[in-house]
């Protein structure tokens, strides 16, 4: 047995195997990225705090002699340990070396890929059913923001795509879905456009607002962020159903068949619908950068080919 594997035997560290888990498990609560381990880094003493290692776990250190440069390198057990972990992970594919998502995002860092999000999803007993809606990143769907974020906005912009597929299951279909969502939520701040209301879970893995198409998936809408906007569920719906659309503007145009509501209607406590969509007259709550707004060919469909639809015998 080797030196380095007699001390862990020897300190009875957790297996390798067991490091992988926890790194997965840990990179899922981590918005599926940690920083490149460096001693003193809060993920190194966190991962520790899982196992209940005690201070000399932690703290002790291996010497390794390089005999051909005659030096000695020394390197903590533990954080040595969470390498391998993570190197063995890099080359099951299931984790992004830093190497490779600095490529990306800028930052060195190892980031969960699809298989990998699959596997913390099995260790962590979450249905691979909600993957669409958790915020936890992936490479992969990285990549598609990305992609989303940096793709120059055209003046003449058609929102419809006339070969859209409506096979949902295709890898990636599901990939390009859940970039869209990701790329519009993140552009909005996780804010609804309409009444700015930003919530989480309690655990922080999902956003409520969700991303709409302007031009609807149904009518083959592209999934593009100028075809997108971040809504809350009650508003996502009231946009979806022709209760209001926009102007060229970006101001709020809602249908006056809201005043022909019966009396009680849209009424939560203090708060009322209708006077929420008409009063406000103020303009949506918009991405910061103005390539990201929605365009102004997608907005002119749903005012001209849906919401005049749906409101028919408007007074
Ligand atoms: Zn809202």
């Amino acid at each position: 047995m080797s030196y380095e594997g007699k001390m862990l035997e020897d300190l009875a560290m957790p297996t390798r195997k067991d490091v992988e888990h926890a790194l997965l498990k840990t990179l899922f609560n981590h918005n599926g990225v940690i920083k490149e381990f460096a001693t003193g880094e809060e993920i190194v003493t966190e991962i520790a705090n899982d196992f209940n290692l005690d201070e000399k776990q932690r703290t002790v250190v291996l010497e390794r002699i390089y005999r051909k440069e005659n030096r000695i390198v020394k390197t903590a057990l533990w954080h040595r340990l969470l390498y391998r972990a993570a190197d063995s992970l890099a080359k099951d594919k299931l984790v992004s070396r830093p190497t490779t998502t600095i490529l990306l995002t800028k930052k060195k860092e190892w980031m969960l890929t699809e298989n990998g999000y699959d596997e913390a999803l099995k260790l962590l007993n979450i249905p691979k059913a909600q993957k669409e809606f958790l915020s936890t990143k992936s490479f992969e769907v990285q990549k598609i923001v990305k992609k989303l974020k940096e793709t120059v906005r055209p003046d003449n912009y058609d929102p419809i795509d006339k070969n859209k597929k409506f096979i949902k299951t295709t890898r990636d279909a599901v990939l390009r879905t859940r970039g869209f969502r990701q790329a519009v939520i993140e552009a909005y701040d996780y804010k609804c456009a309409v009444c700015g209301m930003k919530l989480n879970s309690p655990n922080s893995s999902f956003w409520e607002v969700e991303a709409a198409h302007i031009v609807p998936h149904s009518s083959m809408g592209k999934d593009d962020i100028w075809n997108g906007l971040s809504l809350c569920r009650l508003h996502h719906w009231a946009f979806d159903v022709g209760w209001f659309t926009l102007l060229d503007d970006y101001t709020v145009k809602a249908s006056s068949k809201l005043n022909h509501l019966p009396k009680g209607y849209g009424q939560m406590g203090e708060y009322n619908f209708s006077r929420q969509l008409t009063d406000n007259s103020s303009k949506l709550f918009l991405p910061k950068r103005k390539e990201m707004f929605p365009h102004v060919n997608s907005i002119r469909w749903h005012r001209e080919k849906f919401f005049i639809e749906q409101n028919r015998g408007e007074r």
